[in-house]
């Protein structure tokens, strides 16, 4: 509900709000509880309502309470009664914010200017208001002159019912400014910078939130690789002094510790952007219906512009047979439960290296095995030497300037066969996992 004549402005304490979607709760239950205009506040533990006359303050209590938050006092928030068509709402676009710190700094600063409902946003870099029509926005800027942030000029916000003018915002209904189809890095790196810019932007994924960096990628490779380069030191390290044991490797509880900080960076690094910045989420696989229209399960969604940022998957080599052997990808690979005792890496870029090397220090054999002459093709030489080197010098094997010959599986043992040099590289392995990894890209 908007404030009408005769409103007046109340603030009212709320513990127990961690994130967007505690405030949309108790926006809700104060709304149906006759506040109007509410707008809660997480960081802040209060939410900002109107109200007609003194506030019946034991329904407001038993509103949020009821929706499981703790009420505090209510208290007005200025002397000021507003009359219909009276305020006018800003957005101030501001540099410099880094934390929930400066947004309070911000925030501050505006309100003691006699801005209304001010609301800072560090991520989005913006400081959103009302004030009264007649005053010249342009004075919050000089609010902030003393502080170590950098206004912009203050621009008015369109209401629902007048069509917005600035950066060609889609405005209401279906239709978006721009529409993402993936929600991994390249993704959320884009809507971040078309909200900041005021657009109107959805996001489409059919699978995991976050894509491959956070869920199968960067973020569990690396934290194995971390446990594989621990266990190896615990039984490799040069000082006579130190007495330490490296003993074993227990798959299963690494790959369950690495499943929780998937979890836990998903949510504080993709879940929670998407309700901070305010971008509608849609789960479903996308297609185009035509050049301006995708359509996710029976939704049909139109934009101004599409963002593919569908990723890559692993792409399999054609090699002579490989078709009925089974092979691990990067994916299958950091879900293992038990160690192979002869892990065969096909491609030697980045990926491929990682992956064997985590798994040469928790204990397997491996052979890393590479069309091109040297490793990690794409850096400088030397670097490709130098790292080359290093993983020799701890017991890995590398096959440089091979060709594909066939690849072949009886029982547990699966065999690739290469030339050039001519030479047989077996790989067996325990259990029924596969034992191929051709690393992604
Ligand atoms: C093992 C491994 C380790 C890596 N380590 C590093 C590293 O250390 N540093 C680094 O910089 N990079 C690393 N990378 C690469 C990095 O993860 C990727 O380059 C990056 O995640 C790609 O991001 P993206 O946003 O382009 O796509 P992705 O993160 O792959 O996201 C694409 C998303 O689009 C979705 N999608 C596809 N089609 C549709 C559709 N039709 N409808 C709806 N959704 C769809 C997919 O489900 C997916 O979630 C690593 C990769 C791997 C595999």
């Amino acid at each position: 509900m908007e404030s009408g004549a005769g409103d007046t402005r109340f603030r009212m304490r709320v513990g127990g709000m961690t994130s967007p979607s505690c405030e949309h709760h108790v926006e809700k239950a104060l709304s149906e509880a006759g506040a109007r205009d509410v707008a809660a506040d997480f960081r802040r533990g209060e939410a900002l309502l109107s109200v007609n006359g003194p506030p019946d303050t034991a329904t407001l209590a038993n509103a949020v309470q009821g929706t499981g938050y703790t009420p505090g006092p209510i208290e007005p928030v200025d002397s000021i009664t507003l009359s219909e068509g009276e305020l006018v709402e800003y957005r101030l676009g501001v540099e410099g914010m880094t934390c929930a710190d400066c947004e309070r700094h911000v925030s501050e600063a505006l309100h003691a200017d006699g801005a209304i409902d001010v609301a800072a946003n560090f991520r989005r870099g913006e400081a959103r208001f009302k004030a009264p029509a007649g005053v010249d926005p342009v004075r919050f800027v000089a609010a902030l002159a003393d502080t170590q942030y950098r206004p912009g000029a203050p621009e008015r916000v369109a209401t629902e019912a007048e069509p917005a003018q600035r950066n060609g915002h889609a405005g209401g209904g279906d239709r978006y400014d721009l529409v993402i189809v993936g929600s991994g890095g390249g993704a959320f790196a884009a809507a971040i910078a078309a909200t900041e810019r005021g657009a109107k932007v959805m996001m489409i994924e059919r699978g995991i939130l976050g894509g491959t960096c956070v869920n199968i990628g960067c973020v569990p490779s690396k934290t194995q690789l971390r446990a594989g380069d621990l266990f190896r030191r615990a039984g490799h390290q040069p000082f006579q002094g130190i007495r330490a044991r490296a003993e074993s490797v227990d798959l299963t509880t690494l790959v369950e510790e690495k499943d929780q900080l998937v979890a836990t960076l998903r949510r504080e690094k993709y879940e929670n952007l998407v309700g901070e910045y305010g971008w509608e989420l849609v789960g479903g696989e996308a297609r185009f219906e035509d050049n301006q229209r995708l359509q996710v399960d029976d939704r049909v969604i139109s934009a101004n512009s599409f963002l593919l940022a569908t990723g890559a998957r692993p792409a399999v080599p054609p090699i002579p047979g490989l078709d009925s052997v089974e092979f691990l990808t990067s994916t299958s690979l950091l879900n293992l439960k038990s160690l192979p005792e002869h892990l065969i890496v096909i491609g030697a870029g980045y990926i491929g290296l990682e992956l064997g090397q985590l798994f040469h220090d928790f204990g397997s054999r491996v052979t890393l095995v590479q069309r091109g002459e040297r490793l990690l093709r794409s850096y400088d030489p030397e670097i490709a030497e130098s790292i080359s080197s290093i993983l020799q010098s701890q017991g890995m094997d590398i096959v440089t300037g091979a060709t594909f010959v066939r690849a072949e599986q009886s029982g547990t043992t699966r065999r690739l066969v290469v030339a050039r040099p001519p030479v047989c590289v077996c790989g067996r392995l325990r259990g029924r996992a596969s034992r191929r990894e051709r690393a992604r890209r």
